[in-house]
């Protein structure tokens, strides 16, 4: 048996349509355990690292609007990573296909998706494509002391005088 991780990101459409508890209820069939969860806003940088495979593509511009939300007006997404038996195959299966219109009726993406007229997939969830990526896009979106389990090396480190927030 062979435990793996995924990144799953439910974009801002997912949130705008009101379906995170649709999706994570379709995820929870996959009886993987969730090991991290938050719901994060989505800077410039965070977005076209994310999506560097993809920089050469004419809908890249549209692609990073869309993942921080500015398509609509939900500068937000969830993040978790969901960790178990075979994950990444099993989130995949039940996310379906890049391009909502050839997604199985049934998954989330054949479910839930659209394609703009401007042509970008809006297609409601990310999930990582293997276990280089997952590992890649895990430690890009989360630190280590936010996962519940040890996924990967991590390392101590001493911070002096750093400002943080704590309750007034
Ligand atoms: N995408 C798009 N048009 C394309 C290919 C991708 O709008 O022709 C968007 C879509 O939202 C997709 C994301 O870019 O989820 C990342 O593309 P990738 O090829 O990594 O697909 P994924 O791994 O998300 O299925
Ligand atoms: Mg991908």
């Amino acid at each position: 048996m062979t435990n793996q991780a995924t990144l799953i990101l439910i974009k801002p459409d997912g949130l705008k349509k009101s379906l995170t508890g649709n999706i994570l209820t379709r995820l929870s069939e996959t009886k993987l355990e969730i090991v991290a969860a938050k719901i994060t806003r989505v800077s410039q940088g965070l977005a076209e690292e994310h999506y560097q495979h993809l920089k050469d593509k004419p809908f890249f511009e549209d692609l990073i609007k869309y993942i921080r939300g500015e398509l609509h007006n939900r500068r937000k997404v969830m993040a978790l990573v969901y960790w178990g038996e075979d994950a990444i195959t099993k989130c995949r299966q039940l996310v379906g296909s890049t391009n909502p219109e050839e997604a199985e009726a049934t998954s989330i993406r054949g479910s839930y998706g659209r394609i703009t007229t401007s042509g970008v997939y809006e297609n409601v969830i990310h999930v990582s494509s293997d276990e280089k990526e997952a590992q890649r896009e895990i430690r890009l979106w989360f630190q280590p002391d936010e996962i519940i389990v040890n996924l990967y090396p991590s390392k101590e480190v001493l911070e002096k005088e750093k400002k943080r927030k704590t309750w007034a």
